[in-house]
């Protein structure tokens, strides 16, 4: 598992499933001729999205951005639609670090699509859905929160009931931002979804930003290039730009969640990359 040491926070992927998605809808408007050379892609034209989410040790505590493709929750149609070849390991993950998933004590949770809330529940026996992380406050921006209950035409393709009732009881929302730790904060940007949320560390000189779904891969980093998925594309690109460039200004690392190539850049002030932390592929069992 790859970790990355930023200032007192160490973060680690954990192995939490892989989707393959069409590249165009994961590029927008962007043609193929251009992203190609960016980001490899099959022959149905997917592009490889891991799923996978980031421990983070802060403190004492650790915290979990994300929760993965998730485990059994899938139809076989789904699996293929999506492009799901491999599910959600989060538990040996975890083993393999002598922690379980009763010591995630903070989930920071960017927005509630499926590719990443799925991993917050599980079937029991009983065929019913539970919570994973049972001792977590999970975090959510609130028009997220919102959104997840009460989806609309569109988003509810997305936004799936068994992925917030078991868990409402663990729910903190914020409206603009929130310190969830001393350096470390959720700031709400819209764009991808409604509600979706960056998360931003800084201690002394250093920091990280996850920009979730607005940057989710190294490919993504011109800043117009924004999903098709997205709800509020401009929002998207607005956002981006304005984080992108406090990113460059602080030669922040950039983290990922989706990237199947690279789990962290860091650039310089122009935008060129000065250091990096590459995907072990096949790393995991
Ligand atoms: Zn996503």
């Amino acid at each position: 598992m790859e970790t990355l040491q930023v200032g007192r926070a160490k973060l680690t992927w954990l192995n939490g499933g892989v989707t393959h998605l069409d590249g165009g809808s994961m590029f927008g408007v962007v043609p193929k001729a251009l992203w190609e050379r960016k980001y490899p892609n099959n022959e149905k034209n997917q592009i490889e999205l891991r799923t996978d989410p980031i421990l983070m040790e802060l403190d004492g505590s650790y915290l979990l951005i994300d929760s993965g493709i998730g485990w059994n929750k899938l139809s076989e149609k789904q699996k293929r639609n999506f492009g799901v070849l491999e599910e959600t390991k989060l538990e040996a993950s975890l083993l393999d670090l002598g922690l379980t998933v009763d010591d995630i004590e903070i989930v920071l949770m960017t927005h509630l699509h499926y590719d990443h809330a799925n991993g917050l529940t599980k079937l029991t026996d009983e065929e019913k859905y539970e919570s994973v992380f049972k001792k977590a406050k999970i975090y959510v921006s609130q028009v997220e929160w919102d959104e997840m209950r009460h989806p609309n035409i569109r988003s509810v393709n997305t936004y799936w009931e068994e992925n917030w009732k078991p868990i409402s009881e663990q729910i903190c929302t914020f409206t603009d931002e929130v310190e969830i730790l001393s350096g470390l904060t959720m700031v709400h940007t819209g764009g991808h979804s409604d509600g979706h949320a960056i998360i931003r560390f800084q201690d002394d000189k250093e920091s990280f930003l996850h920009m979730a779904d607005i940057m989710p891969t190294h490919a993504h980093q011109n800043k117009l290039w924004v999903l098709a998925y997205d709800d509020y594309p401009v929002q998207s690109v607005l956002q981006k730009e304005y984080w992108m460039n406090q990113g460059y200004k602080e030669n922040a690392w950039f983290t990922f969640y989706h990237d199947a190539y690279f789990r962290a850049i860091k650039f310089n002030e122009t935008g060129e990359i000065i250091d990096q932390i590459k995907r072990m592929r096949y790393a995991y069992k």
